[in-house]
């Protein structure tokens, strides 16, 4: 499957790497043009204010979702779950708006307070993996329509609403690919 990532700011390269350790054949996405030659899109963790307005100075927001609409696969980790948003408290980015969960910026408060935890999500993987939470939100709602994947003290941090996947935190720098191969093999087959 060929698996897009977009480009304009955060943690690419690790996100390549992890899809192509679950299989994937992956595109850096910059452009509308470059969006129409992927399968299934990953949205990074980064800065979600600044990664929104990259996106929509060129037009990859209208693009996604015009892509969604027609039934894209996205996953979306931390800024990009965020960016995935219906509502974000704390500073609200340009929000694509797609998926029906709410979160609240930088919850768990700021870089200091960034950690690494074991995530139990039998969805992914029968044993636990380790994550890290940067600078994460919280999913303060989810809508009828999302499935809690996983939770960690209490609060989901891994939801899926049909085609869209959101982590809170990142899969991508802990050595695992659980999360990525289940988007791929779950999500967008
Ligand atoms: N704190 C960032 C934001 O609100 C997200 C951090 C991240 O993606 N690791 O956009």
């Amino acid at each position: 499957m060929r698996v897009g990532v977009v480009a304009l700011q955060g943690d690419v390269a690790e996100h390549a790497d992890a899809l192509r350790a679950a299989g994937a054949e992956v595109v850096l996405v910059r452009t509308p043009e470059a969006l129409e030659r992927v399968q299934a899109l990953v949205i990074p963790g980064g800065e979600s204010t600044t990664l929104g307005a990259l996106m929509a100075r060129c037009g990859l927001d209208q693009a996604v979702r015009r892509r969604v609409g027609e039934g894209m696969p996205v996953f979306g980790t931390c800024a990009g779950l965020i960016l995935l948003a219906k509502r974000a408290a704390g500073g609200e980015p340009p929000l694509l708006g797609l998926m029906d969960v709410a979160v609240e910026r930088n919850a768990y408060g700021r870089q200091r307070e960034s950690f690494e935890d074991e995530l139990y999500c039998p969805a992914v993987d029968p044993n636990p993996f380790r994550v890290a939470f940067i600078r994460a939100p919280v999913i303060t709602w989810v809508g009828p329509g999302v499935e809690v994947l996983a939770r960690h003290e209490g609060l989901p941090v891994l939801v899926r609403q049909g085609r869209l996947l959101g982590a809170t935190f990142h899969p991508e720098i802990t050595g695992h690919c659980g999360v990525h191969r289940y988007f791929c093999t779950q999500v967008a087959s």
